[in-house]
């Protein structure tokens, strides 16, 4: 799998892309993911990505140039299944859309700033417009590593224990269960019984009660019946 990502700040995804579960996926080759600056597609000495609006008004708007010729030079290298655009209009991202994307094999990812990129390059190269809340972030370079991550702990041999992935929240529409680690007393805090002993039937049993219990609690617009 690859995942390019299209930004005029390359610094803001260094470090989030460079540990952790990603960081190894990369080292194992089970992704590959390039950062691309989208200043080196601009025409000017000044390397200007950034224009005043049409119809004025406060804010800066990306120009249509840059992002035309980086996403057309990409695009002649290879097909993307997907070229999203990170955008507080798009489209909820939740676990679903994580799962469905990570059996993807070539994605771009268009980290939006300013007051957003120019409409024209949404009408005519974006395939999918993403937000990954209803709150306004500076840029899309967070957004883009957020995605990003969700995708990349779902691709097979990411996480050691595929079986952990599989018990994250939302993955069966139900939050994950308590977990608990040693000391099983802490200050007379102690650890449900049934997770000391063994029975793993039982633990089974119980995992799934909690989970239950707490999306009716916690989510319980998750919740269904069935
Ligand atoms: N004027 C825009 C917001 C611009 S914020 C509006 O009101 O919709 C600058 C950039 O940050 C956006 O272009 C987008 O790429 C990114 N961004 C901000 N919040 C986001 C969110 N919740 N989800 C995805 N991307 C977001």
């Amino acid at each position: 799998m690859r995942i390019d990502i299209l930004t005029v700040l390359p610094e803001l995804l260094e470090s989030p892309l460079n540990y952790s579960i990603v960081k190894r996926a990369r080292e194992k080759k089970l992704v590959e993911i390039n950062v691309i600056n989208l200043r080196d597609f601009t025409t000017d000495k000044y390397k200007s990505v950034d224009d005043y609006a049409f119809g004025g008004g406060a804010g800066m708007v990306m120009m249509i140039e840059p992002v035309f010729k980086a996403i057309e030079k990409l695009k002649g290298e290879r097909d993307y299944d997907e070229i999203i655009y990170t955008s507080p209009d798009g489209e909820r991202f939740t676990q679903k859309m994580a799962n469905m994307l990570s059996m993807k094999n070539n994605i771009l990812i268009l980290a939006g700033h300013y007051k957003g990129v120019d409409q024209r390059i949404r009408d005519h190269l974006i395939t999918r417009e993403i937000s990954i809340g209803d709150y306004v972030l500076s840029g899309g370079e967070i957004p883009a590593a957020a995605i990003t991550d969700a995708i990349v702990r779902l691709i097979p041999g990411a996480i050691s224990d595929e079986q952990s992935a599989l018990s994250d929240s939302f993955q069966d529409d139900l939050l994950a269960p308590p977990v608990y680690t040693r000391p099983s007393d802490f200050k007379g805090w102690k650890v449900p019984d049934v997770l000391i002993g063994g029975n793993t039937p039982e633990i089974e049993k119980w995992r799934f009660e909690q989970s239950v219990t707490r999306t009716k609690q916690k989510r319980p617009d998750l919740y269904n019946e069935d």
